[in-house]
């Protein structure tokens, strides 16, 4: 099974549902993949409004 990216909340995940935010609206069309560990202290975390460590993707068509 191949990983998709909540257009969401761009978390990286497989299946059909984010485990995050619990909607359907999952792509396998994002492009760039960011990994946040520290999303207190991180300029992406901020920009994309993260709360939380993870994967995510940039981009969601
Ligand atoms: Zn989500």
């Amino acid at each position: 099974m191949s990983e998709k990216a909540c257009s969401t909340c761009h978390t990286i995940a497989v299946g059909n549902i984010c485990p995050k935010c619990r909607t359907p609206t999952l792509s396998d069309d994002y492009s760039g993949i960011v990994i946040i560990f520290d999303p207190e202290d991180s300029i992406i975390a901020k920009a994309m409004n993260i709360k939380e460590k993870g994967r995510y993707a940039l981009k969601v068509r």
